[in-house]
């Protein structure tokens, strides 16, 4: 064997476990990329559904997309323009950030993003953080000041804008989480709307990431890899009884899968006659019909979800749920 032949033999073994670990490695590739084409398929779906069912976006709305710097309003302007190139409808969008002068906020990183991605956009700075500060005393809650501070700012540029509409980041999990705190803290069934008129009556507010799960968006944040500003920098802590909800709802999805695609589904599927509103239903005229009605009350029997059918899960569910859906346009 000459001293080549004799190098080579040398080499087989480890060339072998090499190449071993490259087809494992592009297995997993190959996975992964599977993964993100599913979910980026979901995530266009479920937007494209929340707008369709809802009649968020019609033709020759300008609509002010809220940028924070945080996984989810990244990831709603990511989707929205990607829907924005699909639609059949000519819309616009316009990316806002409010630089709220928080020490340490990172002022170049969202213009950087933006001119990157090639959305018009426009960054607001107005110093609410010293004013906040300056009105709130020390160890007492920033948030309520700071988000009335930020509410009027917002409508103010939205107008100065011309937009007529003002698309927010919630998701699926922040509007269950709004329930249960209205229903924990406030006695009030009370969610938190897809879409609704902005309290100064002068702009609709939408939601278009109502139909996706945090954890997608999580996953797809990190896939796209946003430039994440962290939330932390007012020094206020997030409400510590959200997180604990948000915590708790999550513990419950994972030993009960589909516990709070059924929460939300809830949402858009109210019986009044078995609630207790006396404004919205009639309980204090209501009379015998003499007829039978499946809806009517069962008496001795506990009306659980057993007798009303398995509840529908999932976006699809509640979009089905919440009766005729208003479809003026297909986004999906
Ligand atoms: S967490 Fe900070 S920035 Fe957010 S609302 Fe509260 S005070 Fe304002």
């Amino acid at each position: 064997m000459n001293t080549d032949d004799a190098l080579l033999a040398a080499a087989a073994p480890a060339a072998t476990a090499s190449s071993a670990a490259d087809d494992e490695a592009a297995k997993k590739a190959k996975k992964h990329a599977f993964e993100m084409n599913k979910l980026s398929k979901r995530l266009h779906r479920q937007v494209g559904q929340a707008i369709a069912d809802f009649n968020m976006i019609e033709a020759g709305d300008k609509v002010m997309v809220c940028l924070s710097g945080g996984k989810d309003s990244y990831a709603m302007l990511d989707i929205l323009m990607n829907l924005q190139k699909r639609a059949p409808i000519r819309f616009e969008l316009v990316a806002v950030n409010l630089d709220q002068k928080q020490p340490g906020f990172p002022a170049d990183v969202l213009p950087r993003y933006l001119e990157g991605v090639g959305v018009p956009f426009h960054i607001e700075t107005q110093d609410t953080y010293t004013i906040v500060k300056k009105h709130v005393p020390e160890g007492k809650t920033m948030c309520s000041l700071c988000s009335r501070l930020r509410r009027g700012i917002l409508y103010r540029v939205a107008r100065e804008l011309g937009c007529n509409k003002i698309a927010l980041g919630h998701h699926r999990d922040d509007m269950v989480v709004t329930l249960l705190m209205n229903m924990f803290f406030g006695s009030r069934m009370k969610g938190m709307p897809p879409k609704l008129v902005s309290d100064n009556g002068e702009f609709v507010v939408i939601r278009p990431l109502a139909y996706v799960a945090e954890p997608d968006l999580e996953t797809w944040a990190v896939h796209r890899e946003f430039p994440i500003i962290p939330c932390s920098l007012c020094g206020s802590q997030e409400n510590l009884q959200r997180v604990l909800i948000k915590k708790m709802i999550r513990e419950w999805d994972k030993e009960y899968p589909g516990r709070i695609d059924n929460m939300f589904t809830a949402m858009g599927n109210i019986t009044l006659s078995h609630m207790m509103d006396r404004q919205l239903f009639p309980f204090t005229t209501i009379a015998p019909t003499g007829k039978p009605d499946p809806q009517g009350d069962k008496a001795f029997d506990e009306d659980d979800a057993d007798d009303c059918g398995s509840p529908p899960t999932g976006a699809e569910g509640s979009a089905s749920a919440a009766g005729p859906a208003v479809q003026t346009v297909r986004f999906v």
